[in-house]
Parts: structure tokens; sequence; C-alpha cells
């Protein structure tokens, strides 16, 4: 009995899949908008990153690294360990302006 259901239930399930060929369509198109997403903003991420990394780099050809370029004193260096493109002080990073 409890396997007939099973089957039932199951075959219930593909027909479903297999009729309604329209909505897999959507899905796969919808699957393929999301993946494109994803994809844009890790570029965005990337090249973000990126820029950060040359503002690090020109930073540190004019001895400007490890200051915050808001308020000029020292970043903390648990801050720069963590993420060395950090550009600002906790307080300033806390204050939101
Ligand atoms: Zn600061």
């Amino acid at each position: 009995m409890i396997c007939e259901a099973r089957n039932s239930k199951n075959q219930g399930g593909l027909e479903t899949v297999e009729l309604d060929q329209n909505r897999m369509g959507r899905l796969t198109r919808m699957n393929a908008l999301q993946g494109q997403q994803m994809a844009q903003e890790s570029e965005r991420r990337r090249l973000l990153k990126l820029k950060q990394i040359e503002g690090a780099l020109i930073s540190l050809s004019n001895d400007d690294f490890g200051y915050c370029f808001k308020c000029d004193h020292e970043i903390a260096v648990e801050r720069l360990k963590f993420d060395p493109t950090i550009t600002r002080c906790i307080i300033c990073c806390e204050s939101k302006n």
C-alpha cells in the first residue's frame, strides 16, 4: 500500500514536469538569469577589490599606508591584518560619514 501510494505520488510529480514544458523553460531562464547576476556581482566585487588593492599600493608608495584617509590617524594593525586595503580607522568607519 505504501509503495503504491509513493508510486502514484511520484508519477503525479513526473507528469507535472513532463506536461508543463513552459514552466521548465521559465525555470531554466530564471536559473540562467540568476547565474548571470551572480557572475556580474562577482565581477563587480573583483574589480572593486582590485581598485582597493591599487589604492593600498599607492598609499604604500606615498607613505600614507596605515593612516585613515579621513582623519589621518593610524589605523589599528589588527584591522590592516584583517584587510590591508582598509582606508579608514574604526572611529571613522563607525561614524557613517
Ligand atoms: Zn579616521
